[in-house]
């Protein structure tokens, strides 16, 4: 599988999709993410930053903190260290279409040489996540027929450590369905998003984006600041204010 971000490119097309083109860093961190990706199947990818990109694996089931799952993680192309922040929604008709949310995000601790475990097919680390946390193993499968289509299976395996829950290994999936990033739910950030429409021009879908973008802004400016109890309870109070004024 090359290692750059050549076909990352050569798969999308950036006037069509809101995915970012990125460049491979020369900066070396260790970041960690996993998006959940409604496209054709739903899916999460998993993201482990190396060598100034953000080498993915799509796990159809998801994560599993259960020692005992061995779930398929089927490698796919590096994607740039910018794809990380990106929340939204892709074209119907482009790679990838559909929502992507931003499920998990952290950095990752590799456990002996990555580089070695990259060539090897055996890779361990720890997650210092939001929501998957400790040791965790990605094993190439031996016996990979689909390695010569440029298609690995790898399997995605929880260690035996504190942070393990033997016997509930669907519940994380099934119990987190917002987004670390902005606690919005699926359908949320489809609604969000609005898709471009091929078959209209440029200009008109600027138009029709920006429309949609400044009514959510404006639907959604309470719930944006509510990170923060504090700030929340001011927007609210000085909304109220001006309500106050406006009918008066
Ligand atoms: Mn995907």
């Amino acid at each position: 599988m090359k290692s750059d971000l050549h076909t990352y490119r050569e798969k999308r097309d950036f006037t069509k999709t809101g995915e970012p083109e990125g460049a491979r860093r020369t900066h070396k961190g260790h970041a960690y993410l996993i998006q959940k990706h409604e496209a054709r199947q739903l899916h999460y990818d998993f993201r482990l930053e190396h060598d100034g990109v953000l080498k993915s694996w799509a796990v159809p089931r998801g994560p599993s903190m259960d020692p005992g799952d061995k779930r398929l993680a089927v490698r796919t192309e590096d994607h740039p260290v910018e794809y990380g922040s990106f929340e939204g929604s892709i074209p119907k008709g482009q790679y990838g279409g559909g929502t992507v949310m931003l499920w998990d995000e952290g950095t990752w601790e590799p456990l002996g040489d990555p580089d070695e475990g990259f060539r090897e097919g055996k890779l361990k680390f720890v997650i210092h996540g939001k929501r998957l946390h400790g040791g965790f193993a990605l094993v190439r499968l031996r016996s990979d027929t689909g390695r010569k289509q440029g298609k690995e299976n790898w399997l995605l395996i929880k260690e035996k450590d504190e942070f393990a829950r033997p016997g509930e290994g669907g519940d994380l999936i099934e119990s987190q369905l917002t987004s670390v990033h902005s606690g919005l739910e699926m359908d949320e950030i489809a609604e969000e998003q609005p898709e471009w429409h091929s078959n209209e021009s440029v200009e008109a879908n600027v138009k029709r984006l920006k429309k949609v973008k400044r009514a959510s802004a404006a639907r959604r400016a309470p719930r944006a600041r509510s990170s923060s109890p504090r700030k929340a309870a001011k927007a609210a109070a000085s909304a109220k204010k001006k309500r106050k004024r406006k009918s008066s």
